[in-house]
Order: C-alpha cells, then structure tokens, then sequence
C-alpha cells in the first residue's frame, strides 16, 4: 500500500493505472477508520480494480464552533486497517497541501441545504461539495463511494455531479451499525458510557417509525412527536433535529409517499450524532 501525501505523487499513480486501463474506486473520508469506512473500500473493491481511499480533515466543512481541532485523527490505526482492507494508495495530504492559497472560488450549494444538517451547519454543505470536487478532480474516480449515514452528503453531491457533469458515478452504500443498532460514526469516541448506552435510542426510535409507518400511520407530524418523545423519555441529548422529507429532493411533505428519509440529529454534550432511515412507502 502505498501513502501519497501530494497531489502530483497521487496523480502520477493514478494516471500510470489508467494507462494500463484499470478502474478506480475512490473512498474519501476524514480517518479515524472504523467498520463503516472498511465496508465502503469492501464494496469498492467488489467494483474497481484499484482502491484510492483519502484521509483528509476538510477545515472548510467545520464552522467555527465545531470540533474541528478535536476531531479524532490516529493515522497510524488507519494506516494499518486500510492495509488490511486492501486498500491500493491512501492519499494524505495536509490542509496546506490541499488548501495554500485562500480559495478563489467554491462551490455555493443551493438545493437542499435549507434542512437537516445543512439547516444546523451553515456553510457545511460548501465546504463538503468544494473538497469532493477537487478531490474529484485530483482522483479522477470511475467510481466514489458514499455512506447514506450522510444521506443529505448523498443527495449533494449526486446533484453537484449531474450540475457540472462530472465523470464520476456515484455509489451509495448501506449504513453499517454496531449490534445494538447504533450507526458506526468516528464521533462516538465522544460519548460517555451512559450516552452510549443511550444513543441507541436513536436507531430505536427510527425503527419504532417505521414500525408507525407499516401499520398505516401517513402524517408526518404524528411520527415526529413519537420520536421526540421517545428521544427525550429514553435519552439525556437534546434533538437538534428529527425530520421526515421525500429523498432525494429533501422536500417537505404533507404526508409520506413515495420515497422518504426520517432523519436525526441528536446533541450529547461533545458528540452530536446523525442518523437516518430511507423508505419506500407504496
Ligand atoms: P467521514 O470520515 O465521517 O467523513 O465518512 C467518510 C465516508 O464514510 C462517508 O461517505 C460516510 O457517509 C461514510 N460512513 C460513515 N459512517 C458510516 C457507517 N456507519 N456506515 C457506512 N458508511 C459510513
């Protein structure tokens, strides 16, 4: 495995496994691997011939009050989990290697930001789309692959592709969960054991929605006050946000058809977790 921590090195491999007409599987993360990131790579290695994984903690998609400086980073315990996932190069660069002269243009995203996390995080959704395009335009990917634990990520940056007509398909993934349910996520290292404990009444709640939703229930007001309830019964976070949209227009509904998301955010003291089912009702 390879560790290009440049630009030029990065390409230089890539456009050597293009000559030889080999497809590449793009994996971008912010590190701090977990099971979710490895089932990302594992599916990418089902598709692609050579598996390009990122490591790079984007300073443009935290606000100033976020935890960007405390954000997990052990690049070691990555370096040795992608090894065995076998990834092929992980790309490393440092901000100023990405980032050295202030931006003369990003990507201003304009649908879909006005709820959920884009709604608690102005400006996070920018800074998401701006890094996934130049990491687009440094990787060349056949393929990227994204977790729909970010299913507004998801929705984004299918659009931003289809906007600009970027060469890259864009593969969604399943959200992979500890046993008792709860999302794997590089952020639950915040937690105390009895958050822990707790936020497991996220993945509870969203499974007693669909449960609402299979016994006929279609207003989504009704579903959204179940939640919350059961959130504030069972759980010490606050609820930053509990919504139901139609995916992937992320639109608001007057009652649930067709495709829809329902959507969490939950506040524990250092950790704010997310969440999120997608159904279709027929
Ligand atoms: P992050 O490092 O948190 O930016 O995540 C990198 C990629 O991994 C994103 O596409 C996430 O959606 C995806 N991801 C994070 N957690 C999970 C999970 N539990 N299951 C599947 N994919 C995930």
């Amino acid at each position: 495995m390879i560790i290009a921590r440049t630009i030029t090195e990065l390409q230089k491999i890539v456009l050597e496994k293009k000559k030889q007409r080999k497809s590449i599987g793009f994996v971008p993360t912010m590190g701090y691997l977990h099971e979710g990131h490895l089932s990302l790579i594992e599916k990418a290695k089902k598709h692609d011939d050579f598996i390009v994984l990122s490591i790079f903690v984007n300073p443009l998609q935290f606000g100033p009050n976020e935890d960007f400086d405390r954000y997990p980073r052990d690049f070691e315990r990555d370096e040795m989990l992608a090894n065995s996932a076998n990834v092929d190069v992980i790309f490393y660069p440092d901000v100023n290697e990405m980032y050295p002269n202030d931006l003369s243009a990003t990507i201003s995203v304009k649908k879909g930001v006005g709820v959920l996390c884009g709604k608690s995080r102005p400006g996070h959704f920018d800074g998401v789309a701006t890094v996934v395009l130049k990491l687009f335009n440094i990787v060349q990917p056949t393929r990227a692959y994204f977790g729909m634990k970010d299913a507004q990520q998801v929705a984004v940056i299918e659009n931003m592709v289809a906007d600009f007509n970027l060469p890259v398909n864009v593969m969604k993934c399943d959200t992979l969960r500890e046993e008792d349910g709860l999302a794997k996520s590089s952020r639950n290292v915040y937690l105390t054991n009895d958050e822990r404990n707790e936020a497991t009444e996220i993945y509870a709640s969203l499974k007693q929605a669909l449960g609402l939703i299979g016994a006929g229930e279609r207003n989504p007001n009704v579903i959204k006050e179940t939640i919350k309830a059961h959130l504030q019964a069972k759980t010490s976070g606050s609820v930053d946000y509990i919504e139901l949209l139609a995916y992937p227009s992320l639109k608001e509904v007057d009652t649930l058809e067709d495709e829809i998301i329902i959507a969490i955010a939950l506040k524990f003291r250092q950790a704010r977790l997310i969440d999120n089912v997608t159904i279709t009702i027929k």
